[in-house]
């Protein structure tokens, strides 16, 4: 066989066994730069290529994004472009780079109109479902993800893009407790055995029965799988599995099972790596240890729940306004060139006109005119849907208040400013009592309509000053400023009256009310984190006290009002 016919089988096999052979992959490569010499120009971009596919593998992406961007640059070859594109997009979201990622994704979306071979598209097509999904883009990436189905390469299934569609049904809530569509995916994953992902579905399923009240059938199904997330080693379905597992144990009362599981979530995690498994193990930590009373050591979870709860949300909200810079300055970008193409004209027209005269000229100028007016309206409305955008990012989708990461930061504001003008403030923690029973008893739909009244009726409350946020399922919290502790009794102990009133003009049976934790900057000084601990200790006491009731200050001389 000729030695460049030789090369090239060995190229194809290398490509081939990569993922599914890697010590044999990487010693391919070695025989490869052995005769690099005598590689064409097309061979050594092939062997460049592969060289950075393992440096992602091996997690090197500083070297994977430097080499990846040289073949971007120089290939002349459009289908050697679009993988290297498609796998720097992958090595950017991997380090976090998400606007660049986006940069590189939009170049994807350019270039697979040209792109017809199955693998390919089936890769590229993955990579924009995946990276749009994270970006809370749920529709459009499913609907890349849909596309994969028309393109499944020859020795693969269905298993992938399914899970891609049902991964980005779950990330925008659509998935139901008991969901066929899902369930579907999951046996076709299995059946495939491509059980990474069909544990990866299995994640999200339970996280969803976990939230709607079925925390035993959730634990039932991690456990009948844990071996296998065990095996596969993918560490993010297995921090996943042991945070779901401690959820749904608390949720039924097993704190010791809980505790196990959430520990080893907590020590299987990367350092410095904030994820969704990691807070929520932290959360579990924090609420098993107030439980049993040991408020020393909740502190210590709470402390590091937060940590993680503030880097994971970052890092969610990076990603969604990452895509929305980006695709708005793709916008901007058309719409300028659009704008000074349509000037242009105006002005050759003119220079026209001046020789000429003519009346029809006119009549276009002013059709151009026109068209530049629509220009600037189109930007206006491009700069209203930015704010709108803004909004989505604040605001809770269901109750419409501050959702949790901008109360914070609102919140940090306002201390940061009463701190300066040596004043006070007091932050107000709300849990509605027994929430869990009026979603059993009346259903997910009344749970939610309850929630929404809740929140009307601390609205009838606050001034104009107050910070006022969902911090999570049925919780919220008020900062309100300039505020003594016994005004902030007072004004708690009013909305709880309000809460409970909801009772009688609710549907018939059932029964509404929430409990009060209030905690002042005078007592525990002007740290959030610090009031917030305080304000959830003192709302775990009047959860103790019986619900219903406004519990303030620290233990010990804490006041209880019922
Ligand atoms: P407690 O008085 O001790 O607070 O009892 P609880 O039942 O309220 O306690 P827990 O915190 O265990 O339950 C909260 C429930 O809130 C669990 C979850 O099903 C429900 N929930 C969380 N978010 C939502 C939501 O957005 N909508 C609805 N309908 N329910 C939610
Ligand atoms: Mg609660
Ligand atoms: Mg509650």
């Amino acid at each position: 066989m000729p030695e460049s016919a030789e090369t090239n089988r060995m190229l194809v096999r290398a490509d081939h066994l990569k993922a599914s052979d890697n010590p044999t992959f990487v010693s391919l490569l070695d025989q490869l730069h052995l005769r690099e010499a005598r590689l064409s120009d097309q061979q050594r971009l092939l062997l460049r290529y592969l060289d950075a596919w393992q440096l992602d593998y091996l997690g090197d992406y500083r070297a994977a994004r430097a080499s990846l961007t040289a073949i971007i640059r120089e290939a002349p070859d459009p289908a050697l472009r679009f993988r290297a594109t498609a796998t720097l997009v992958n090595v950017l979201g991997a380090v976090h780079r998400y606007e660049d990622a986006f940069v590189q994704l939009n170049q994807l979306i350019e270039q697979l109109p040209r792109i017809s071979g199955r693998e390919l598209r089936w890769q590229g097509l993955g990579e924009i479902a995946q990276l749009l999904t994270a970006a809370g883009q749920y529709d459009l990436g499913a609907s890349y993800a849909r596309q994969m189905l028309d393109v499944i390469p020859a020795g693969e299934t269905a298993c992938k893009a399914s899970y891609f569609i049902e991964h980005a049904r779950y990330s925008g809530g659509q998935l139901g407790k008991h969901d066929p569509q899902a369930e579907e995916a999951i046996d076709e994953c299995a059946r495939a055995g491509e059980s990474v992902f069909a544990n990866a579905l299995r994640a999200d399923m339970a996280s969803v029965q976990i939230k709607a009240g079925y925390p035993a059938e959730a634990a039932a199904m991690l456990e009948k799988h844990y071996a296998s997330v065990r095996h596969d080693r993918y560490l993010i379905t297995t921090l996943r599995f042991d945070a779901l597992l401690a959820q749904a144990y608390l949720a039924q009362g097993q704190s010791g099972k809980a505790r196990t599981y959430a520990l080893a979530a907590v020590k299987a995690s990367a350092p410095g790596e904030f994820t969704d498994p990691l807070r929520m193990a932290c959360r579990t930590l924090y609420q098993i240890d107030q439980q049993r009373g040991d408020f020393k050591s909740a502190l210590d979870w709470h402390r590091r729940y937060m940590e993680a709860d503030k880097g994971y949300l970052d890092d969610v909200s990076a990603k969604a306004l990452a895509f929305q810079i980006v695709k708005q300055q793709v916008q901007a970008k058309k719409v300028q060139v659009d704008a000074l193409d349509k000037q242009n004209k105006i002005l050759q027209l003119r220079q026209a006109l001046d020789r000429k005269a003519v009346e029809a000229s006119r009549l276009y100028i002013a059709m151009l005119a026109l068209g530049l007016l629509a220009i600037g309206l189109w930007l206006l409305r491009l700069k209203r849907s930015q704010l709108a955008f803004m909004r989505l990012a604040q605001c809770d989708s269901l109750t419409g208040i501050f959702n949790r990461k901008h109360f914070m930061s609102e919140a940090e504001q306002v201390l940061r400013y009463v701190q300066r003008s040596a004043r006070g403030a007091c932050l107000v923690l709300i849990d509605l009592d027994h929430f869990k029973l009026v979603n059993d008893t009346h259903g997910h739909a009344m749970g939610d309509l309850v929630l929404r009244q809740a929140v009307t009726a601390c609205q009838a409350h606050m001034r104009s000053t107050d910070v006022f946020g969902r911090l999570g399922g049925e919780e919220f919290g008020i900062l309100l400023p300039e505020c003594s502790m016994d005004s902030a009794i007072e004004r708690a102990e009013a909305i709880r009256h309000s809460v409970a009133q909801l009772s009688s003009a609710a549907e018939p049976g059932i029964r509404i009310s929430a409990s009060f934790g209030v905690a002042c900057t005078r007592e525990t000084g002007h740290d959030l984190r610090q009031l917030l601990i305080d304000a959830d200790q003192a709302l775990y006491r009047a959860k103790r006290a019986g619900r219903n009731c406004v519990v303030a200050g620290k233990q010990g001389e804490g006041i209880v009002i019922a």
